[in-house]
């Protein structure tokens, strides 16, 4: 929606297609990241995106064992909006799509999945696609693959991916919130477990960590243990975690980490969880798959422009801007997967923070850091004036 609606601003005939009816539909992560917002803003947005319902955190905090600590603080960073915005994919998607649809060489198709891709030797150029009405064939100059982390285009495509594997599996699911809970809590280890509450308003949004495969032996302990694992993390829930009645209410995210090899071939190029998908560690997938939009449009808009169509290189170049990011995340996220969460779901017993942790309770400079590398990740993006509109 972000690359379609850049696009459409610079005057390119664009047509976004979307495999369901809306964009409503499970949970899946609300975090606005800082440098997102400075895009918004950037495109003339913020002030209409700040008038959706959403919350705001200014800090992230954890509490590992007994020692609640302040782990990340936004207040210092040179962007105008100096905290996490967290607002559903859907309404955002929404907000991006309604920017968008003034443009007339702007298209939205909702109830259209990409089936295949049509090809001219080895290029690209166009879909197949399967909509209430029937089959049909669009061509296109360009076919971009943002159909997320199980992408058809990029499987149909044959770009190959490398898997980096993960030691965790995550449980979502929302258990109401009261205006007496605790305000801006957000992880808490301990007891070999790993328990993210998300405030939501009038509900919380929780995430449990769990062993990779280890859902089904969780299933088969019944819902009342799993009850007891969140009380043994968070007492003050024991009034509302029988809310969570059956496994229908738990989510299972499977967590996977790749990247493609390739992100493009003629007439084709991949963007967000099609070319990489990201690990939940710091929540950044909604944040890198905005800036591989941001930069795609900054590179592909003055090739549009001079008419001679979109070729491999300035594809790669899409890739070259992108790549070395995507890689820098991953390797944090592996590095913390392996080394934090990995051994926290091996230990039993209470738990103290380590030396580093405690470090960032004692000085607040310290929060900066994971503050900057959270809020605005490395490489950011900025939409180019020719982008802007
Ligand atoms: C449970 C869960 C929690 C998450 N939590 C967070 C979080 O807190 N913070 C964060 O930053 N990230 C989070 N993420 C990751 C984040 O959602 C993704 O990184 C991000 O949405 C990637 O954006 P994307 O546009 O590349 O892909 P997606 O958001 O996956 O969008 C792909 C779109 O393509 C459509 N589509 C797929 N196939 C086709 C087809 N064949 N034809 C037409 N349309 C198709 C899909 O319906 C979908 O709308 C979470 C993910 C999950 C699953």
């Amino acid at each position: 929606m972000m690359l379609g609606l850049l696009l459409a601003r610079a005057g390119v005939h664009v047509t976004v297609l979307e495999k369901h009816a809306d964009f409503f539909r499970d949970f899946r992560g609300d975090t606005v990241h800082p440098s997102t917002l400075e895009i918004v803003e950037e495109m003339g947005y913020l002030d209409d995106f700040l008038e959706l319902p959403h919350q705001k955190a200014f800090l992230v905090t954890g509490q590992i064992g007994e020692t609640t600590l302040a782990l990340a603080d936004f207040a210092h960073l040179p962007v105008t909006c100096k905290f996490i915005v967290f607002m559903p994919q859907w309404d955002f998607l929404n907000f991006l799509a309604g920017k968008a649809r003034p443009y007339e060489n702007f298209r939205l198709e909702l109830n259209a999945e990409v089936t295949g891709l049509l090809t001219e030797g080895e290029r690209v150029t166009g879909v197949r696609i399967k909509s209430p009405g029937g089959e049909r064939e669009l061509r296109a100059d360009l076919v971009v693959g943002a159909d997320g982390r199980n992408s058809l285009v990029r499987e149909t495509a044959g770009l190959e991916s490398i898997e980096f594997g993960a030691p965790m599996d995550v449980l979502w699911m929302r258990l109401s919130r009261k205006p007496t809970d605790p305000s801006q809590l957000f992880g808490r280890i301990d007891f070999g477990k790993i328990f993210v509450m998300i405030d939501r308003g009038d509900y919380w949004q929780c995430a449990l960590v769990i062993r990779k495969g280890a859902f089904q032996d969780i299933q088969s302990r019944g819902i009342a243990s799993l009850h007891a694992d969140i009380l043994q993390m968070n007492p003050f829930l024991s009034d509302r975690v029988g809310e969570l009645k059956t496994w229908d209410d738990i989510k299972l995210l499977t967590v996977q980490v790749d990247r493609l090899r390739e992100w493009c071939k003629p007439g084709l190029l991949c963007i967000g969880d099609a070319a990489h998908a990201m690990s939940p560690v710091a929540g950044v997938g909604i944040n890198l798959a905005i800036q591989d939009a941001v930069a795609a449009a900054n590179i592909l808009i003055p090739a549009f422009r001079n008419g001679t169509g979109i070729s491999i290189e300035t594809l790669k170049k899409v890739q070259e801007r992108r790549e070395l990011p995507t890689r820098v995340v991953q390797r944090v996220q592996l590095f913390v997967q392996d080394n934090i969460i990995t051994r926290v779901l091996d230990r039993q017993g209470r738990m103290k923070p380590p030396l580093a942790v405690r470090a960032l309770g004692v000085f607040p400079i310290l929060r900066r850091i994971p503050a900057r590398l959270m809020g605005l990740g490395f490489r950011r993006e900025h939409v180019a004036p020719i982008a802007a509109g």
